[in-house]
């Protein structure tokens, strides 16, 4: 458990229970066919989640690499798939929900709908556990993080992306990234960045930052301060090896003046985002969902409800 920082307040049994069992993270990825997501995935997997197939054993097409061309269906299907992980010698049942084609559509009117309602129907679903006699067994499905993809325009926000921000950041612990970012230079990069960041602001869009206490030691306020400062995290995916100028195989992508490494943290915000959702934030993120985003919308039903 050496350097699992997200521990520190976990009650002790219910600590000791989860390391036994493992902990169920559950993520969604949002963002227009093409930007990168399933690659992304993939790497954070370390080995492909998706199957190499076109097929994600549930009948839907989801393409990785050379199967990309394939196209999803029309509107927004929301498919998952889980992995058992271990970082940091906790046992994590990663499970990451892909709604393709979000944007995809001519009209993109209320193309957040169908997300919101697959988030809210996962608090449903607990809350209705939770109303069991029996709650040993709760199923915890909730969606940790969703990590929503800003194409590489240069631009700043789209209308679709801050509708869809403005309508889920309070169900969701919302991540911000920048796909593709080695179709930007680094200058433009960081330019972008301050737009986005900008554009958020000036809407009031919550975002998921890391923040630090009065009982963090110095060095976690660091590392917090590290991270906070990189997001949007600007990513680079590749599903390839390549060949680096000192002969090592590399996760990466060639380009005629040279490699781009997704693991390498001057080239991109890949390890910083991997280690915020994977090691040092998982508990914070948990706790969000469970404290904050759950708790004000069962509070919001059952008042609805006339409770
Ligand atoms: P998805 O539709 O969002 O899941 O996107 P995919 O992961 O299927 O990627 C679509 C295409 O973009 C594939 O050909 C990938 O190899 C490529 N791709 C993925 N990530 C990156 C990236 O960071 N930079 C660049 N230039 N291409 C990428």
């Amino acid at each position: 458990l050496n350097g699992y920082v997200g521990f520190s307040n976990y009650p002790n049994q219910q600590h000791r229970r989860s390391i036994k069992r493992g902990f169920n993270f559950t993520m969604m990825v949002v963002g227009e066919s093409g930007l990168g997501k399933t690659t992304l995935i993939n790497t954070l997997f370390e080995s492909k989640v998706y199957p190499a197939s076109d097929s994600a054993g549930d009948g839907s097409p989801r393409g990785t690499g050379a199967a990309a061309a394939v196209v999803p269906p029309a509107g927004v299907d929301i498919t998952s798939v889980s992995a058992d992980i271990v970082e940091s010698g906790v046992k994590l049942r990663l499970s990451v929900v892909d709604a393709p084609g979000f944007g995809d559509a001519i009209n993109n009117d209320e193309a957040w709908r169908p997300i919101l309602e697959n988030i809210e129907s996962r608090f449903d679903a607990y809350l209705a556990q939770e109303n069991r006699v029996n709650r040993s067994k709760i199923s915890d499905n909730r969606v940790n993080a969703l990590l929503y993809f800003i194409k590489p325009t240069g631009h700043g926000l789209r209308a679709i992306d801050i509708e869809f921000m403005k309508n889920l950041h309070t169900r969701v612990n919302l991540v911000p990234i920048i796909a593709r970012a080695d179709t930007l230079a680094p200058r433009e990069v960081e330019l972008f960045k301050a737009k986005v960041l900008a554009d958020i602001n000036y809407h009031g869009i919550q975002i998921f930052k890391p923040v630090s206490d009065q009982f963090d030691d110095p060095e976690t306020v660091a590392d917090n301060r590290a991270i906070a400062a990189k997001i949007p995290f600007a990513v680079v995916g590749s599903d390839r090896f390549v060949d680096r100028a000192d002969g090592a195989k590399v996760r990466g992508r060639s380009y005629p003046w040279g490699v781009i490494e997704v693991e390498n943290e001057d080239h991109n915000d890949f390890v910083a985002l991997r280690q915020m959702l994977l090691r040092t934030h998982t508990e914070e993120l948990r706790d969000e969902t469970d404290v904050a985003l759950y708790e004000s919308y069962r509070t919001q039903k059952l008042l609805a409800l006339g409770h």
